[in-house]
């Protein structure tokens, strides 16, 4: 088994500094007194940087705490508020990092002058932002209903779908103006909005990338590379660290180099990853094994992986608010059981996926969501390995390593065995 590690790109060193800049944008809005907000992933970001409104993500900064090793004990502080020991890690970590007032460098975030929810992804937003509006005494808190399309929803409910979520929409552009003073400027929407549609196409054309064999990049690109998709879509700087990051793996691909040195196994990692323990994933390097495929980082070129409609970016300079109230109609945790079937089949062969690890996160219920469902339907119609691996992605307490690595192991037997076929 070869000990030799991964080679991450030169350019994602640059996404300290851009993160960096994000929170530097937070703290700057508080000095001078401009609006804030808390978002939820799955809200349209963009509208909110278009009204000069600066966001802040608590999920984005639950992410660092586990990062940085805190997100365990905020959790157990928030558990002895009450909050059992089920629900959500992102949302413990956040009640634990507001009450000790934490640094942003923690995990730390500040009261906003509004929340902006949706229930898109999961429930959890809105109850997770009613709780803490509540517990900050009191912020004015927007959430936005959205109903799931699945894959035997009709046009005619689809069309109804998208004008009951554009009416809500243009009812958060009244809410924010009426608690910033902010007008919505539709010129400045739509380049925001280009904005935007220009970074998930450069994350698509990094996600091409990876179909090369061997892979040019692994997830120490892709995990926290994502976050600019999510906290800064709209914005020009991440555009400019996304090409670089594109650059750098097209010279590898045209070198016939890959990330790992040798690759012999090409894998899907299907849900959130452990974020107090990235480090985790090194170890199928032992094993000549890369990670070239995750939903959960793919699911945030947003314009780009909605499996019932196209956003070209035409029609999105033409109607920004319509664009951006249909992209919420279609997101990848809310895609039901034949889409996904069908969504992985694609992806397993375009590719060329010997294997699946899906992470039955203890947090994130409508990720897993029919998982078990999806294994058999992968395994048996289309004989495509599946193991599935217990775990939390803010709490350590909820992953045994041990465990997991044996299970991996004798998953990667099981690959091996399948190539001699
Ligand atoms: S981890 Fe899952 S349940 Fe928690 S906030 Fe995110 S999507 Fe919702």
């Amino acid at each position: 088994m070869s000990a030799k590690k991964s080679k991450m790109l030169k350019a994602t060193l640059g996404l300290k500094n851009e993160m960096g800049r994000h929170y530097l944008a937070i703290e700057q809005a508080f000095r001078d007194g401009t609006p804030t907000a808390w978002a939820t992933s799955g809200t349209p970001v963009e509208l909110l940087y278009a009204m000069d409104v600066q966001p802040m993500l608590p999920e984005n900064s639950a992410t660092i705490s586990a990062a940085q090793k805190y997100s365990q004990n905020f959790i157990e502080l928030a558990e002895q508020e009450g909050f059992s020991y089920d629900i959500c890690s992102y949302f413990k970590t956040n009640v634990g990092a507001v009450m000790e007032d934490v640094d942003v460098f923690k995990g730390g975030i500040r009261k906003p002058t509004f929340m902006l929810s949706s229930d898109v992804i999961c429930d959890t937003h809105v109850h997770w932002f009613q709780v803490q509006a509540e517990r900050f005494g009191g912020v004015p808190h927007y959430t936005i209903d959205v109903p799931h399309v699945v894959s035997n929803t009709t046009k005619r409910q689809r069309e109804y779908y998208k004008k009951y979520v554009e009416e809500q929409t243009w009812e958060l552009l009244e809410f924010i103006k009426e608690h910033t003073g902010h007008d919505i400027d539709l010129e400045k929407a739509k380049k925001v909005a280009a904005n935007s549609y220009e970074l998930s196409v450069i994350w698509k054309d990094i996600y091409e990338l990876r179909k090369t064999v061997p892979c040019p990049i692994s997830t120490k690109d892709t995990f926290g590379g994502l976050f600019p998709l999510f906290t800064m879509p709209g914005l020009r700087s991440p555009i400019r660290l996304y090409k670089k990051m594109y650059k750098e793996a097209k010279e590898r691909v045209d070198a016939g180099q890959g990330a790992l040195e040798k690759e012999e196994f090409r894998l899907m990692f299907e849900g959130i990853p452990f974020w107090y323990n990235l480090k985790y994933f090194a170890m199928l390097e032992r094993f000549n094994a890369i990670i070239v495929y995750e939903p959960y980082t793919y699911a945030f070129s947003k314009f780009f992986s909605n499996p019932f409609e196209t956003i070209t970016k035409e029609r999105l300079l033409k109607d920004p608010i319509e664009c951006m109230s249909t992209l919420m109609l279609s997101f990848w945790y809310t895609f039901d059981l034949e889409t996904r079937v069908r969504w992985f089949k694609e992806t397993v062969r375009e590719w060329k996926i010997d294997g699946v690890l899906m992470h039955n996160n203890v947090s994130c219920r409508p990720n897993n969501c029919a998982f078990y469902d999806l294994k058999r339907r992968l395994s048996d119609e289309a004989d495509i390995p599946c193991l599935i691996i217990d775990g939390d992605q803010n709490d350590p307490r909820k992953l045994n390593v041990e465990q997991t690595n044996n299970r991996i192991e004798s998953f990667i037997e099981v690959l091996r065995k399948n190539k001699k076929r």
